[in-house]
C-alpha cells in the first residue's frame, strides 16, 4: 500500500496487532474469517466481535471523536484495515451504519442528526438497513417509487424496498423516497432515516444462495417519521444517495487483497491434499489466481494514492477496482472449488458448507451489489473515456 511507515504509525500497528491478539480469542478466534457482508452465518458471535470492537474504540476510528471515533488519519485507517484482514477476523456484522450511512450522515446530516444517530452506531447499539432498490429500481434507482407525504410535522411513507442487507435485524432504515411527483426523475427523490419498530413496517427475509435470511423485503404502509430524519435538503437525496454508494463502491475494498489471499493460500493446500496441484491445469490457474490477488492489492494501492489526491480520479479507480476484485474473485471461487477435488461438489441439507464452498456461492453477489459491473463499465465508458451517453428513459 501508499504507506509512509513512519515511527508513530509502526507504534500505531503495534497497538492494533497487540489489542487484536489479545482479543481475537475463544469463540471470536474460532470463528476466523466467517460471514460475508450479506451473510447470517454466526450472527450472534459477529455481532459480540462488533461490541467488543467497540469497546476497544475501534469502530469507524477517522470519525470525529465527539461522535465515538478517534479521528485517525488516511494512513491510520488504512492500516487497521490492513491488520484486521490480516488477523482474519470476524466480518463486522454492522457494516450497514458504520461503512455506509455513517460517512453519508457525516457528510450531509445536520448537527442533531449526527449527535443523535453516530454515537449509536460506533457504540453498536442501533443497526440500520438501506433501503434503496425496489422491485422496479435497482441500476435505475431514480425511476424509485416509494413515496413520501408532509403529514404536519411527520413523513408518512408507502412503498416497498427489497434486497435489505441485514434489514431483518435493523433498527432503523435509511430510505429513499419520491418526495416529488412532477419533478425530474432525479430531482424529486429524498432520503428519510425511518425507525424499523413500527406498526406501518413488515419486514420479510429472504433466503439467500448461503441459506441465511438476513436478506429481506421491507414494505411500507403507512410508516412513519419526524420530518426532523429528513438527511439534507428536501427533494435533493440523490446527491446524497450518489455520497452513499461512492463510499460503498471506495474505502471499504481496500484491504480485500488480504482477505482473498487467505482464500487463495486455502486453495492451493487443499489442491495439495486432494492431488489435484499435480495437473497442469489446476497448476496453471492456482498460479493466474495467486497473481490476480497481486493485481487486487496493487489497485487498492491507486486506489488509495488516488484517495489521497497523489495520482489519478478516486472514482474511476474505485470503479477499476471493482470490475476486476468482483470477476476475478468470481474465477477464483470457482477455482476453490474445483481444488477441493470431488468434496467440493458436496451439498445438501444438513451439510455445513465449508469455507472455499461459501466464498464461491458467496462471490457470486459481487458483481452485482454496490453497483453491478455493466454499470461500472457504463460509468467508466462515459465519464473516464468520453464515449457517447448510453440511451437512457426520459
Ligand atoms: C448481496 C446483495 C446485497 C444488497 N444489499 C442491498 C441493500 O442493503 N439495500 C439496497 O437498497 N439494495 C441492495 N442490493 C441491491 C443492489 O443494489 C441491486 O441488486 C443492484 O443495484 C442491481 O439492481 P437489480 O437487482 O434491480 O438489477 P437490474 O438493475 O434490473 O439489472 C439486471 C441486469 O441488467 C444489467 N443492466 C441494468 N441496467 C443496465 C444498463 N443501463 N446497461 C447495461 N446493463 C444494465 C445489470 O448490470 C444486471 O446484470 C443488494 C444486492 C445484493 C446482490
Amino acid at each position: 500500500m501508499d504507506l509512509d511507515l513512519t515511527p508513530e504509525l509502526l507504534d500505531f500497528r503495534d497497538e492494533i496487532r497487540t489489542w487484536l491478539s489479545e482479543h481475537l480469542v475463544g469463540e471470536f478466534a474460532e470463528h476466523r474469517g466467517v460471514g460475508f457482508s450479506w451473510d447470517d452465518a454466526a450472527w450472534d458471535v459477529r455481532l459480540a466481535w462488533d461490541k467488543e470492537l467497540a469497546a476497544g474504540n475501534w469502530l469507524c476510528i477517522g470519525w470525529p471523536k465527539r461522535y465515538g471515533g478517534r479521528e485517525a488519519t488516511v494512513d491510520e485507517q488504512l492500516i487497521f484495515q490492513l491488520e484486521y484482514a490480516r488477523a482474519d477476523a470476524p466480518y463486522r456484522a454492522s457494516v450497514q451504519g458504520q461503512d455506509l450511512l455513517g460517512p453519508t450522515l457525516l457528510a450531509f446530516g445536520s448537527e442533531d442528526q449526527k449527535q443523535r444517530f453516530l454515537p449509536k452506531i460506533t457504540a453498536v447499539e442501533e443497526l440500520w438497513g438501506q433501503g434503496f432498490s425496489e422491485p422496479g429500481a435497482g441500476s435505475d434507482l431514480a425511476s424509485l417509487r416509494a413515496k413520501a407525504v408532509r403529514d404536519g410535522d411527520e413523513w408518512v411513507i408507502d412503498g416497498q424496498k427489497i434486497w435489505t442487507s441485514a434489514g431483518v435485524y435493523a433498527d432503523w432504515f435509511y430510505v429513499m423516497c419520491r418526495t416529488n411527483l412532477d419533478a425530474p426523475r432525479h430531482k424529486g427523490i429524498s432520503m428519510l432515516l425511518v425507525p424499523a419498530d413500527q406498526p406501518g413496517i413488515e419486514v420479510r427475509p429472504i433466503r439467500n444462495i448461503l441459506g441465511g435470511s438476513e436478506f429481506c423485503e421491507v414494505f411500507f404502509s403507512g410508516a412513519r417519521t419526524s420530518a426532523s430524519m429528513l438527511v439534507g435538503e428536501v427533494d435533493q437525496g440523490w446527491r446524497v444517495a450518489m455520497g452513499a454508494l461512492g463510499t460503498e463502491r471506495g474505502t471499504t475494498l481496500l484491504a480485500e487483497h488480504l482477505r482473498i489471499q487467505h482464500e487463495v493460500d486455502a486453495m492451493i493446500d487443499a489442491a495439495r491434499s486432494t492431488a489435484q496441484s499435480g495437473s497442469a491445469v489446476m497448476r496453471a490457474n492456482l498460479v493466474r489466481a495467486w497473481s490476480e490477488a497481486r493485481i487486487i492489492e496493487w489497485n487498492g494501492r491507486r486506489l488509495m494514492s488516488a484517495l489521497k489526491g497523489r495520482d489519478g480520479d478516486p472514482a474511476a479507480q474505485a470503479s477499476v477496482s471493482k470490475v476486476f476484485a468482483s470477476t476475478a474473485h468470481q474465477r477464483m471461487a470457482e477455482l476453490g472449488v474445483r481444488a477441493r477435488g470431488a468434496g467440493g461438489e458436496v451439498v445438501g441439507d444438513g451439510y455445513r458448507l465449508d469455507r472455499l464452498q461459501q466464498v464461491m456461492l458467496a462471490t457470486r453477489a459481487e458483481s452485482i451489489y454496490g453497483g453491478t459491473t455493466q454499470i461500472q463499465l457504463n460509468l467508466l465508458a462515459e465519464r473516464t473515456l468520453g464515449l457517447p451517453r448510453e440511451k437512457r428513459p426520459s
